[in-house]
């Protein structure tokens, strides 16, 4: 059974939610094609999110390692978009990691309504993504602090949806399911997987998104961060 508000904990997401993870992954990627002597056209872009995507699913599945999947996204790329290309997989996928462990673009709002719940609530980053990656970002951006626990699939070795992962979540925060929101953007990820664990769960919907209709829908739907603070604890002030 899903919790009621107010929730004394929350699991949010990252990308696309605190980040605004397709600005970072366009300038991480235009940097990374110009190491290999490419043009970041919208053609190659897309095609890389294609490629990506796929190998995540993949992962996901347990048919690639992350390592792998690192390296092999640039491999099947350079393969069907520049197939001259000579540039190394390997070092192009080393360059993109690393400019986008850097990349820390906050969204509107995001910075102060993750601060102000802070101070009601217990909170947990929870992201499918690389370590390395996701560590910097969230250090860069001095929301760090904020998060009583970190949850990063690329670590634990379990991702989103597995309802295992958002168990793990209230689990590291002390607090048992039915008190804790799952909070993010994407509904096959986000929502399914706090929906499969038996807890509540709020979709951020981006400016023009509309629900699959395929999917159960969320607890809530909220268009800006800030709304959390309704679902929370009165701020307690030390
Ligand atoms: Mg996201």
């Amino acid at each position: 059974m899903a919790g009621l508000p107010p929730f004394r904990g929350f699991l949010i997401d990252a990308d696309n939610t605190i980040f605004d993870y397709d600005r970072a992954e366009r300038e991480a990627l235009a940097g990374a094609l110009a190491k290999a002597g490419l043009e970041p056209t919208p053609a190659i872009h897309e095609a890389y999110r294609r490629i990506n995507d796929g190998f995540w699913r993949a992962f996901e599945r347990g048919a690639v390692t992350q390592d792998a999947l690192k390296v092999e996204r640039f491999r099947q790329l350079f393969a069907e978009e520049a197939p001259g290309c000579r540039a190394d997989p390997a070092a192009v996928s080393r360059r993109y990691v690393e400019l986008l462990a850097m990349q820390v673009h906050l969204l509107p709002h995001a910075a102060s309504a993750i601060t102000d719940l802070a101070g009601r609530a217990a909170l947990g980053l929870a992201t499918n993504g690389l370590p390395e990656v996701q560590r910097g970002r969230l250090e860069r951006s001095g929301l760090g602090p904020c998060f009583r626990t970190v949850l990063i699939s690329g670590e634990i070795g379990i991702a989103k949806p597995d309802p295992r992962f958002f168990l793990l979540g209230a689990e590291r925060l002390g607090l048992s399911p039915s008190e804790v929101l799952c909070v993010g953007d994407v509904p096959a990820t986000d929502i399914r997987g706090a929906r499969a664990a038996g807890m509540a769960s709020c979709w951020l919907a981006a400016p023009g998104a509309v629900w699959p209709p395929e999917e159960p829908g969320p607890d809530y739907t909220i268009r800006d961060l800030r709304a959390l603070a309704a679902l929370s604890p009165p701020r307690v002030f030390p």
